[in-house]
Order: C-alpha cells, then structure tokens, then sequence
C-alpha cells in the first residue's frame, strides 16, 4: 500500500503520470502541470539552505511556482551533491565553473532520492499524508490521514506544482547559478567561512592559503541575503560579459576567469 522504494525523480514521476484523472476535465495531475510556471530569474532562487549544501551535501530548495490560482513553493530536498561535484571536477582540471555546478546537481537529482513538498492545498489534504508514510515529503511529516480527499492513494505522486518541478529542469540551472555566485562571493568577502567549510566541501582538501579576516566574520546576515547580493554582483558580472553594448567600445579588459555568464531569463 504505501509506495517504499519509490523515491526516486523518475519513480515519482512514473507514479505521477499513472495517477486517476480528476472528474472535472478527465486530466491526470501530470497532464495538468503545463498550466503553472516555474520562476524563471536566478534572483527568485534565493532559498537554498547553504549550510546544509556545504557541511552535509544535501540540496533544499524552495522553487517558486506560478499556478493557475495562486503562487507556491515546491520543496525539493536531495543528497549526493559534494560527491558528484568532486567527480567533475577531477574531469575539469580541478577548476570549478559553472558547468561543473550544474552536471552535479543533475547527476544527483537523477540519481538520489528526491523529498518533496508544496505549500498548496491540493498537496495539502490529498498528498502530504501519503508522501509522510512512505518518507517522501520533506520537511515535517503529516499525520492526519487524507481519509475522506485520498482515501487509498490513487492520485499520484504529487500535485501538479510537483509534477512540473520534478519534470523540468530549466529551474536546476538557476540553482546552479546561485550556487555559483555565492561560491565566488564567500571565496572574496568571507574567506574564513570559505576557508573552513566551503573549499574542503569542495575540493576535499584543506585550505592552505592564508586566510584575511573580514570585518563582516560576525555580524549574522541570513544566507538568503548573501545569496541576494551574489545573486546581484552574479548578474552584473553576467551582463558585463554578454549583451553589454558597450563593452567591444571600451578598452579590452583582463579577461575574468569567470567565463561562464550567469544571466537571468526575463
Ligand atoms: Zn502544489
């Protein structure tokens, strides 16, 4: 009865796809998710849950969804995310780019099991229940049974805020890029924390270069901040590499080593 085992991208999504259509228009939830959107700018990726990415290798995430009567947060939570980072970067010369940000948060959200959530009602009464019982959901679990919504859980996986996260990946890509931006941004303005937990997460080694202590070492600005001001200072970087009218008039500049331009979708 309870689907263990189940909790992978593909399974969930598999799950989703076999679900009973709904009485008023004969969709399933799957069909249904093309009616909402995902966001789209790097700037709405701002709640990742930094600390648990460095210090354990499990991504959380909020994504933002767009539905057809209100707006959402989708929740998708998985682990493997250090060891795959550390596996492309052994096929890149040990450099971190972009791209090796985004092959590894691809690899694992295959691979892993994924834990789901969304802030709508439908997730709500008629998912939430079954997805605590088989360890799916993320986040506090829910203990009152969907007796009467989803009496033997028929529906699928999900909703259809799920089904669209889970099958999409245009929105990993922005998570790659904050992830990135914010890299950049600790290496430059937060080098202890960089020093002790991000370039060891990363690199699997210690830190050898001198450490400046900043100022800002212990004032306690949330992680959603930083990463909105990496965010901010990823975009300019972004903006001054591609599509800037201006930059072929100016004198040539040094070449970032940042090649990869992070820019947003609007
Ligand atoms: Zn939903």
């Amino acid at each position: 009865m309870f689907p263990l085992n189940e909790d992978k991208r593909a399974e969930l999504l598999s799950r989703g796809r076999r679900g009973e259509r709904e009485k008023g228009d004969g969709k399933t939830r799957y069909e249904k998710r093309v009616n909402s959107k995902v966001a789209t700018t790097v700037k709405e990726f701002n709640d990742i849950d930094m600390e648990s990415l460095f210090k354990y290798s499990i991504l959380t995430v909020n994504v933002p969804v767009v539905g057809e009567t209100d707006n959402y947060l989708v929740r998708i939570k998985f682990g493997g995310f250090l060891d795959e980072i550390r596996n492309q970067l052994k096929r890149n010369n040990n450099k971190l780019e972009l791209k090796i940000i985004l092959k590894a948060l691809t690899s694992s959200f295959d691979k892993e099991d994924v834990y789901i959530r969304c802030t709508c009602p439908d997730f709500q009464y008629r998912f939430s229940f079954w997805l605590s019982m088989s360890k799916v959901i993320a986040g506090a679990p829910e203990n009152r049974p969907s007796k009467i919504t989803n009496p033997k859980n028929t529906l699928g996986s999900g909703c259809k805020h799920l089904m669209l996260v889970l099958s999409n990946n245009k929105w990993v890509m922005k998570v790659a890029s904050t992830i990135y931006n914010y890299i950049l941004y600790m290496e430059k303005n937060r080098q202890k924390q960089y020093a002790d937990i991000i370039y060891p997460a990363i690199y699997n080694k210690k830190y050898e270069k001198p450490v400046q202590l900043s100022f800002d070492d212990k004032d306690d600005i949330s992680d959603k901040k930083i990463i909105d001001v990496a965010n901010e200072i990823g975009k300019k970087r972004g903006q001054f590499q591609k599509g800037n009218p201006y930059r072929f008039q100016k004198k040539p500049t040094t070449p970032g080593k940042d090649q990869l331009s992070i820019e947003d979708e609007e």
